[in-house]
């Protein structure tokens, strides 16, 4: 039986065996398989007598060494996926081993290493400093608490105060949105404004982005009362955008609160040619941003920003009633969900310090470029139809035959998964059966744009 004690006095020599595990992991990476399908391992049962640290990471080997995927190498493209830089991984160590409660007001550190981080954030993607941020788990988590700041101010408007009374008996919130993604509405649903708050809102023709016309038409149609609209900045499959600027100049002449998704379409403020496409975000209430995406740091991680930050410390403020004083808005404890949470602005401070703003800058663009040399092979070739101009980072493609089934787009990746080199996701575009590949790793190279091209070419039948 080992008790803690006993491996703490082999810490040095058990901490640098875990060291030498993850620089094994990261130095396979590039030819670790993108996707494993093996069934997951019988379940063990509580040892009744520890084996000690050195047993269990060797059985941790065994059950799941080799089936852990190459999901942070260079060749994964599906969904949204960031890398890791070597600053932010180190950053996510440190903050296990100084194990801070970011909560604790007796640690100003954590506090203010969670403050400078936010202040670089905002340099990087020129935000003013008009927005207070907090580090919260995900953009799903930021949208959402986001959200939650959009319902007070809603409440307020007609009179109540949510965080207090709850909304009942208050007309039913509306939220408009042209191509909100999924998560928009589990935080509607967790708020308990419901899903069926969110009316879609007609895009542009042959586009993601909303049709600013038709939302200043939903608009108007709701004679002067208040609601919440949702600018997306980045959407999942074409890195399509909003016209934030037209929809922000609509605050004029209707009462909304403007929630931006940015999750990761913020970082274009990070290259001066994509920089555009974010116009007049600066006008939102509030942006939520992940950092576990374009930033390169590791699960999960991502900011809330906001210009409001007494509502979102009416929402969060963590007393029994309100009328025990002012909301304080200085403390995480009274602006983010949980009340006891980890140092997560560590690996961000770190990688932002290490890298700054060129090594940031540099990452985003050789991502567009990679989607760019992607879209380029897709156009030249005979098996694949781009479906969509390559925006940014995100290629939106099909098979070449006419109609392509989900089946035959499924069973295409399928095969390319299968061999390993490359992982992209299914979709669809208007109607049509799509792929996806969206970059975002500071790892990929054109080299390895070349070898999933290869292995794309290869897995079409
Ligand atoms: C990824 C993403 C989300 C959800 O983010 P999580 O980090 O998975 O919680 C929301 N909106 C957009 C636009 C995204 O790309």
């Amino acid at each position: 039986m080992t008790q803690p004690a006993e491996d703490d006095r082999a810490a040095a020599d058990l901490l640098r065996l875990t060291c030498e595990e993850a620089i094994h992991f990261l130095a396979g990476l590039s030819d670790r398989p993108v996707n494993n399908d093996s069934a997951p391992p019988a379940r063990i049962a509580l040892p009744a007598r520890g084996v000690g640290f050195r047993a269990a990471l060797a059985s941790f080997r065994d059950i799941y060494g080799s089936s852990l995927t190459g999901s942070v190498g260079p060749r994964y493209f599906g969904f949204v996926t960031g890398g890791t830089t070597i600053a932010a991984l180190a950053g996510d160590w440190l903050t296990s081993t100084f194990d801070q409660n970011a909560a604790d007001l007796t640690s100003r550190a954590a506090a203010h290493i969670e403050a400078s981080a936010v202040a670089m954030l905002r340099e990087l993607l020129r935000l003013p400093d008009t927005f207070s941020g907090r580090f919260v788990t995900g953009a799903t988590t930021s949208n959402m608490v986001g959200l939650a700041i959009a319902r007070q101010w809603w409440g307020r408007q007609l009179g109540v105060d949510v965080s207090e009374r709850g909304a009942h008996g208050l007309p039913a919130l509306t939220v408009l949105s042209g191509s909100p993604h999924s998560c928009i509405y589990k935080a509607l649903s967790i708020l308990g404004v419901g899903r069926a708050a969110l009316r879609r809102v007609a895009t542009e023709r042959g586009r993601e982005s909303v049709d600013v016309a038709a939302l200043r038409d939903a608009l108007a149609a709701r004679g002067g009362q208040p609601c919440v609209v949702v600018a997306n900045a980045g959407v999942v499959n074409t890195a399509d955008f909003d016209d934030i600027a037209a929809i922000a100049a609509l605050q004029s002449q209707f009462p909304f609160f403007l929630h931006v998704d940015a999750a990761f379409g913020g970082f274009a403020a990070c290259s001066p040619t994509c920089r555009p496409l974010l116009e007049g975000w600066e006008q939102a209430d509030s942006i939520a941003i992940d950092a576990h995406k374009w930033l390169n740091v590791p699960y999960d991680s991502a900011i809330q920003l906001t210009r409001h930050p007494t509502l979102q410390a009416e929402v969060f403020q963590n007393v029994g009633a309100a009328y025990l004083g002012a909301p304080n808005t200085d403390d995480a404890l009274h602006l983010t969900p949980e009340n006891s949470r980890r140092l997560r602005a560590l690996p961000a401070w770190m990688t932002l310090i290490a890298y700054g703003e060129a090594g940031h800058r540099a990452i985003v663009e050789s991502s567009c470029q990679c989607a760019s040399l992607l879209g380029e092979r897709i156009a030249d070739s005979s098996v694949f139809r781009l479906l969509a101009p390559v925006r940014m980072n995100i290629v939106v493609f099909t098979l070449s035959s006419p109609d392509p089934t989900a089946d035959d787009v499924a069973s295409f990746l399928t095969r390319l998964r299968d061999s390993g080199q490359t992982y992209l996701t299914q979709t669809t575009y208007g109607s049509v059966q799509a792929i996806r590949a969206a970059f975002s790793n500071w790892r990929t190279t054109p080299q390895d744009v070349e070898r999933a091209w290869r292995a794309m070419l290869e897995s079409v039948r």
